[in-house]
């Protein structure tokens, strides 16, 4: 897209969609990516070979956060002869690897490629301290700031002599378990802004624990199991201090006597152990509240009645465990992972429950059984099964990892001066549609 700017901005991935979020700036002898993720569902993504500029020809990948929707498709970046840097947050660059290889279990790579790749991209990428200001080669200069949406997450601010652009990533909601705030972004001629929800807010946020504490014990009473499908990165970790809270706190012990009962809670899901295993160490970057937690000898991501279900074997035993049980595991949206054999048994009895806590996207199958749910004799299409809805299916919508449509205009109307413009990315048109004329209202220029 051409622009008054004395470079080109254009958008590869998640520019009318969630998922697949790639763009570039593209100056004079000089090439930034920011992001290289994977497409979803409905979402797609250009193709490499049609990209405007080869990616030899690329300096600089920044990497707004670890999610695969942001960062898939660095390895097919690197086979396309990608040589320049990797800059990140510290956090990112710690989850960066980890979420990766996961990424790359099955694809077509042979080990020695994985092995190859994982090598090239960690000895590229470097870790960056937030709010300090980097030059990069031909005048531009770059600052990280906090967004709040998952550990390490970072908008990033670009400037180039009088020029500055910014990129939102994924912008999380205020007052979330273990994260900081995001920060407040300086002024920008250029802001690319996430749009996930755009046309909707969130149920109130203070009142979550409680309604998950509420609907937990309801479920409880009928002995069965609880699925949790969840993002390993970020959902997991905030769910498992949010039940901490649960279990540990008096006021709802009081409040809800049947959570009382020892009920464990397992996260059958390997990516997600490793996860919460770097989330425990990379205490520097929590939040004040998590930090006080751990300074009372209450470590905010652990409690006695969590188990990790790591092994394969172990996963297969979950299978036939009776409950109650509380099982949170990948992937969030239900487009695979070990949550998909917990649903093709689960999903059939009505004393199963599943809990939706996180955005699902257009055609996966978490969209589905949300959605057909509410239809009688409901069922929703597991690897060519049809799989009857029994179970009863919850939507806790206040636990998004991202800023609602209030969440998103507040943090653009708390910069010193109003952006430019905006060229909104990252969500459907409808909430692109309805944030758009938001901010026309308030003369804010959009795209
Ligand atoms: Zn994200």
């Amino acid at each position: 897209m051409k622009n008054n700017l004395p470079f080109e901005i254009v958008h590869l991935g998640a520019l009318k969609c969630v998922t697949g979020s790639c763009h570039l700036i593209i100056s004079n002898k000089l090439n930034i990516m920011i992001d290289c993720g994977l497409a979803q569902g409905e979402s797609d993504c250009i193709p490499i070979k049609d990209w405007p500029v080869s990616p030899d020809k690329i300096d600089y990948l920044f990497v707004t956060h670890a999610h695969i929707d942001h960062i898939g498709r660095i390895p097919e970046l690197i086979n396309a002869g990608f040589s320049g840097e990797i800059l990140c947050s510290h956090p990112t660059k710690e989850l960066l690897i980890p979420m990766l290889e996961d990424a790359m279990i099955f694809s077509n790579y042979s080990d020695k490629e994985k092995n190859q790749l994982i090598q090239t991209i960690d000895d590229l990428s470097w870790g960056f301290e937030n709010n300090i200001s980097f030059n990069l080669k031909n005048g531009f200069s770059f600052k990280l700031g906090i967004a709040g949406h998952i550990l390490g997450s970072s908008f990033i601010h670009f400037k180039k002599s009088n020029s500055s652009v910014v990129f939102s990533g994924d912008i999380g909601s205020i007052n979330t378990p273990i994260l900081k705030d995001p920060d407040i972004c300086e002024p920008c001629d250029y802001l690319v802004l996430e749009s996930t929800y755009g046309d909707r807010n969130h149920d109130d946020r203070t009142n979550r624990i409680q309604r998950l504490a509420d609907i937990l014990s309801k479920c409880i009473a009928d002995k069965g199991k609880i699925f949790i499908p969840a993002f390993s990165l970020g959902r997991t970790q905030e769910l498992i201090y949010e039940l901490d809270v649960i279990f540990s706190e008096t006021k709802f012990q009081k409040k809800y006597p049947e959570l009382n009962q020892n009920i464990p809670v397992f996260v059958d899901s390997p990516l997600g152990i490793k996860i919460t295993s770097i989330y425990s160490k990379l205490k520097d970057f929590w939040d004040m509240e998590s930090q006080k937690k751990l300074a009372c000898f209450d470590h905010p991501i652990d409690f006695d009645k969590l188990y990790s279900v790591s092994k394969y074997y172990e996963h297969i035993r979950l299978l036939d465990m009776k409950g109650p049980a509380i099982i949170i595991a990948g992937s969030g949206m239900c487009t695979g992972g070990r949550i998909i054999d917990h649903l093709k048994e689960g999903l059939l009895s009505s004393k199963n429950d599943v809990f939706f806590v996180g955005y699902q996207a257009k055609n996966t199958v978490g969209r589905d059984i949300i959605r057909y749910s509410k239809r009688k004799n409901g069922y929703v299409i597991i690897n060519e099964k049809k799989i009857p809805l029994k179970a009863k299916i919850h939507k806790l919508s206040g636990y998004s990892a991202h800023a609602d449509q209030n969440g998103l205009i507040d943090w653009v109307l708390k910069m010193k001066e109003k952006p430019g413009i905006i060229q909104l990315v990252h969500g459907e048109e409808k909430a692109q549609n309805i944030l758009k004329e938001k901010f026309l209202n308030l003369g804010i220029n959009v795209n």
